[in-house]
């Protein structure tokens, strides 16, 4: 099973793609991951990313197009794959639909992960990050020992893009350049709407209702 997991930054797409990953054994692929471990590495890829990301802005289509090619052709990912954070905008969907049937892939199922506004902000102000996937909050969700990680003991940091000037600038990017993605996966009839503004165990008892059918 092809998954796409779509939603605005702070709808609960990494939390729910983890439950997800466990429960149904797909492939968990962030590209915003990908980007940060770049990042974090120094390579030419990271320093080009990181300009963008930490305005909150999108990095460029032809960047991450070639990222998904060369992860969706990888052996680990044939039994099944979640995309997290992939596509952002039409070009790349676009070129998703170009890629997949030259790998004889197809997307079974678009997640539409849907929060207003407010509560989007209000998650991602206090979220903290560990650098193992684990997310926090210091209000709703905090680690037992304040800024480490309850499962690997990790530091716990704030995502510069996590920082409100560029949290408003991620959502109006969201609003303009990934919405319109839901229209074209209405066209497709792949979509499913998932109410985000419910609690954690609710929203992926909705999500596995609509993974059961496949
Ligand atoms: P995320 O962890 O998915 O919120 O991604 C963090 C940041 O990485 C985004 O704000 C973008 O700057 C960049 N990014 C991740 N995925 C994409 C994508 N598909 N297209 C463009 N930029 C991306």
């Amino acid at each position: 099973m092809n998954i796409i997991l779509l939603g605005p930054p702070g709808s609960g797409k990494g939390t729910q793609a983890k439950m997800i990953a466990d429960k149904y054994s797909v492939r968990h692929i962030s590209t915003g991951d990908i980007l940060r471990e770049n990042v974090r590495n120094n390579t030419p890829l990271g320093v080009e990313a990181k300009k963008f990301m930490d305005a909150g802005q999108l990095v460029p289509d032809s960047l991450l197009i070639d990222i998904v090619k060369d992860r969706l052709a990888k052996p680990d990912v044939q039994g099944g794959y979640m995309l997290d954070g992939y596509p952002r905008t039409i070009p790349q969907a676009e070129a998703l639909d170009k890629i997949l049937p030259s790998l004889k892939q197809k997307i079974d199922v678009v997640l539409n992960i849907d929060v207003p506004d407010n509560e989007l902000v209000r998650r991602l102000s206090g979220r903290r990050m560990c650098k193992c996937g684990r997310s926090y909050h210091v209000a709703f969700n905090p680690p037992k020992v304040e800024g480490k990680c309850d499962e690997c003991g990790g530091d716990l940091y704030h995502r510069d893009d996590d920082k409100e000037a560029a949290i408003l600038n991620r959502l109006e990017v969201y609003k303009q350049q990934t919405q319109p993605l839901i229209d074209y996966f209405n066209k497709q009839g792949i979509i499913a709407n998932i109410n985000g503004a419910a609690e954690i165990p609710k929203i992926f008892e909705e999500i596995s209702a609509t993974l059961n059918k496949f």
